[in-house]
């Protein structure tokens, strides 16, 4: 699709590093399939990915870590339920 951020890039399926950050904590996902423009590098992610990296966001604060820094994988299911 066109980039809406430079409006003249194309995005091309890649993966990219997802920083998420509330009060103290913070939350790196690293591998996260998107798509990434060819020219600004903007990405866009799926909507229900975004949805699961918030959730997973919460439950690791939620035990009181300040950092955690993981690798996505494809099934989310799997990462929300081995630490719960
Ligand atoms: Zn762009």
């Amino acid at each position: 699709m066109k980039c809406v951020m430079c409006k003249r890039g194309e995005t091309k399926p890649g993966v990219t590093s997802v920083l998420l950050t509330r009060d103290d904590f913070t939350f790196v996902m690293r591998d996260v399939p998107a798509e990434i423009c060819d020219i600004c590098g903007e990405d866009y992610i799926n909507g229900n990915i975004a949805k699961e990296l918030y959730h997973l966001a919460e439950k690791i604060k939620d035990q009181g870590t300040l950092l955690d820094v993981r690798k996505y994988q494809m099934n989310a299911e799997h990462i929300c339920s081995s630490i719960s």
